[in-house]
């Protein structure tokens, strides 16, 4: 096996992603990591529950050996085993999300040598994090655009900071994953917004889809309220843009002291920056996209400036790789992200 890779936390964006990122291609690679300064331009810095799981899960799926597994830790060694697909249960304890400790386990396991199932508990709607929508709308056609064989299921919704939901995962995998070509987002062929009210008054989702229905051009074609018991205090409201290539999904969580009207003005403003430069990839998928992009061996989407997460997490790819992403503008909206085919 090779030497450790010796990746540092504090670089660009300096958060949990990066430590997600190199956990999924650490286990595909099947190379050692030491990661340092994780988090560390977060407060407080080092690792929390969400991340812990992401860090033992990856460990169990590969019977790997582990150091420095504790919450609040900056720094950890990891030396991956193959990986055992299987059946498999990661309870994250906490309200951490279940859709970002799949960014770690997931793209390993497309490529397994055997079908998995995954049962994961925790948070299933945190704020900045995917909410399940965006995984299921959004990620999976793209990943299924590239041979991926998965299924997901919400089982049980979880709000921050209740958490209690479920989340399950079917991989059937496969043996290589193609390129991703996604450069236009063709016609739109509907918009749609949904406001998911928990243990909360309906008048707050109805405020929420008005708001939408005034701002956004055109409106959404169809907005429907769902109320939920049982699943703790929360609010999402959402706005899915689904496109002839592409469907994008972008949201506003409802927080305590914010009015409605704001959480969902802000939110018509992101989908009309998206939809006015007509790029077909929004910010968060971009960067969701780099690793499955990587796995696959190239691949090349159209989106908006680049975030963040998205330079950081090529930066990721790029310590575990010899290859280069090419980040090219070709107008003040439209950037390339490309990975030559290899
Ligand atoms: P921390 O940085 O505190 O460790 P974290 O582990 O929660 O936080 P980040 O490093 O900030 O994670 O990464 C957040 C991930 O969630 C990124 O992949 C980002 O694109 C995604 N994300 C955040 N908000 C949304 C959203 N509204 N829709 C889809 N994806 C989102």
């Amino acid at each position: 096996m090779k030497p450790p890779l010796r990746i540092d936390g504090s670089m660009g964006e300096g958060g949990g992603q990066i430590l997600r990122s190199a956990l999924a291609l650490s286990l595909h690679l099947q190379r050692p990591i030491h990661l340092i300064n994780i988090r560390a331009q977060r407060r407080p810095p080092g690792l929390r529950r969400q991340h812990l799981t992401c860090l033992l899960a990856a460990a169990e799926l590969s019977g790997a050996t582990l150091e420095g597994a504790q919450i609040g830790s900056q720094e950890i060694h990891f030396t991956p085993g193959p990986l055992r697909p299987g059946r498999y249960t990661f309870d994250i304890g906490t309200a951490g999300s279940t859709t970002l400790l799949l960014q770690a386990i997931l793209p390993p396991l497309l490529l397994a040598s055997g079908p998995s199932h995954l049962t994961l508990h925790g948070g299933t709607h945190n704020p900045q994090a995917p909410p399940f929508d965006f995984l299921g709308q959004v990620l999976l056609p793209q990943l299924q655009r590239m041979g991926a064989r998965v299924r997901l299921h919400l089982q049980r919704p979880g709000f921050y900071p209740r958490g209690g939901g479920i989340l399950a995962a079917e991989i059937e995998p496969v043996s290589r994953l193609h390129p991703l070509e996604l450069t236009e987002r063709g016609e739109i062929q509907e918009i749609a917004a949904q406001a998911v009210v928990a243990g909360l008054p309906r008048h707050i989702a109805e405020r929420e889809l008005k708001v939408l229905a005034e701002r956004l051009d055109p409106p959404p074609a169809r907005s429907e309220i769902v109320e939920l018991s049982e699943c703790g205090i929360g609010n999402i409201v959402t706005a899915t843009v689904r496109c002839r290539h592409v469907t994008e999904l972008f949201c506003g969580f409802g927080e305590r002291g914010v009015r409605a009207e704001k959480i969902a003005g802000a939110l018509a403003g992101e989908v009309r920056n998206y939809l006015d430069a007509q790029v077909p990839v929004g910010p968060h998928l971009a960067d969701q996209l780099l690793v499955p992009l990587a796995l696959a061996g190239g691949g090349r989407f159209i989106t908006l400036p680049p975030t963040r997460h998205t330079t950081t997490t090529i930066r990721v790819i790029e310590a575990f790789l010899p290859w280069k992403f090419s980040l090219e503008q070709q107008s003040p909206t439209h950037w390339q992200v490309g990975l030559p085919h290899q």
